[in-house]
């Protein structure tokens, strides 16, 4: 242990250079102990100011970070954190082929078991997922997985000097960003594994990419993301690492009750809640059927969570709430709205059938028409190719789709992507990815 130590140190300089390195060994000093206790404490304090909100948060762990500190992992989980898989060990999954993803996820989720930690989801390290990692956790069977890196623009690159900005790009390029917008800030069906998107720029970019260390200004950043995904109705998956805890709980404690500040309400969940919700949710149907001419009845078939959105619609018998501004909240799930048109959306025959199932993940509902009945529905969708074959292609078709939909001024009912009334969502994660000084350099050992 001690020569592999020495060679650890001795390999750290080599590559890293001296300043670097002492840089780097200080902060890991500063962050970890030798004991469990500091970690612990960050954990308590992360627990606590979720607490205070009525929720918990979601945390990843490397198996084998796991299996040192099982107590300590048992009695967060106890108290309602939620705890997902982070690897076997601290790698990067690019860095492997399918069938070794396979076999460490696996060993992962042998661990977990053996130690009866229950666990739902799975977030790579370094956000490194793979089209074959998705294959490699759908044959596993895990419920979700949080790897899709939306980028928030929240950071004015033209105030970094050029060695920040380049090392703020090198992370983005290492996430694997992607764009924000009203669809990217949901979560999505990949067959049956589900994918809660995650955001960046995270504590790591923010405290040691960019140095803003200031509680007031991390908390800013933090509530301008909540503003934009409230906006858009999304996820706001604020991705922390426990380390930094004590250092994050004054900005965390800013943004929970500016989330909580916001005119309609946050939901402020659980990964793992928000899967299952998403997963209860892809059940619900509405049936529209006309009655005579301007009246059609309608049916949800919903659970009582479910937030049923209508627009520029009159609802019979019913004073239903307005909800933001656009849109109303109606409470109840039969009911009769007067309007010429259908307020659903018509779908031709050549489009493929994927887009009405993808639409209906949306929230959209919608039938089959021709192109004769048109002008009857609150849209007419004819996208014989459907939605593209190349997945950046594929990302933009269906944020223009969801955005068009969206921005609909005409009749239009539909499913809110989140339960009560709520207007977006927001989980607090993290990555433990070491617990105490010896993990953080077992670490660099084990992925070797
Ligand atoms: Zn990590």
């Amino acid at each position: 242990m001690d020569g592999s130590f020495m060679n650890l140190v001795s390999f750290s300089i080599k590559t890293k250079g001296i300043h670097n390195f002492v840089r780097r060994l200080w902060t890991v000093f500063a962050r970890f102990g030798f004991s469990e206790a500091r970690i612990h404490q960050a954990l308590d304090a992360i627990v606590s100011s979720l607490q205070c909100h009525g929720s918990a948060p979601t945390f990843f762990i490397p198996a084998v970070v796991l299996n040192r500190h099982t107590e300590l992992i048992a009695e967060i989980a106890r108290l309602g954190t939620e705890i997902g898989i982070h690897g076997y060990v601290h790698n990067d999954y690019r860095t492997l082929s399918e069938s070794q993803q396979y076999k460490q996820t696996e060993q992962a989720i042998s661990i977990f078991r053996q130690l009866q930690i229950p666990f739902l989801g799975f977030r790579n390290p370094y956000l490194g997922w793979t089209n074959a990692s998705l294959n490699v956790f759908t044959k596993l069977g895990l419920t979700y997985e949080s790897n899709e890196a939306v980028l928030h623009d929240v950071i004015d690159l033209e105030s970094l000097t050029p060695l920040i900005k380049s090392g703020y790009e090198k992370s983005l390029a290492l996430f694997q960003a992607i764009p924000c917008n009203t669809y990217t800030v949901r979560p999505h069906f990949e067959g049956t594994l589900l994918r809660l998107p995650t955001s960046i720029p995270d504590d790591e970019m923010i405290f040691d990419r960019l140095r803003i260390t200031n509680p007031e200004k991390v908390a800013s950043i933090w509530s301008k993301v909540m503003l934009h995904v409230y906006e858009l109705g999304g996820l706001y998956a604020l991705n922390l690492h426990p380390e930094r805890g004590i250092l994050c709980k004054g900005a965390l404690d800013i943004l929970l009750s500016y989330a909580r500040s916001l005119p309609l309400p946050v939901w402020v969940a659980r990964l793992g809640d928000i899967a299952q919700w998403w997963k209860e949710r892809s059940q619900f149907r509405l049936n529209i059927n006309s009655l005579d001419s301007n009246r059609w009845q309608v049916e949800a078939i919903c659970t009582p969570r479910a937030t049923l959105l209508a627009r520029h619609l009159v609802v019979e018998n019913l004073s239903a709430s307005s909800w933001d501004g656009i849109d109303m909240h109606i409470q109840t799930h039969s009911f009769i709205v007067n309007t010429a048109q259908c307020p659903c959306l018509g779908v031709s025959s050549r489009t493929p059938e994927y887009v009405i199932d993808f639409l209906h993940e949306q929230g959209y509902p919608s039938v089959r028409c021709s192109q004769a009945q048109a002008q009857i529905y609150a849209l007419y969708i004819d996208l014989p190719d459907g939605l593209g074959t190349i997945s950046g292609e594929r990302m933009q078709r269906k944020s223009a789709l969801v955005d068009q939909i969206e921005q609909l001024e005409v009749p239009f009912l539909r499913f809110g992507c989140w339960p009560d009334g709520n207007r977006a969502a927001l989980a607090i994660s993290g990555d433990i990815d070491s617990v105490t000084i010896q993990d953080f350099f077992l670490r660099i050992l084990e992925v070797r």
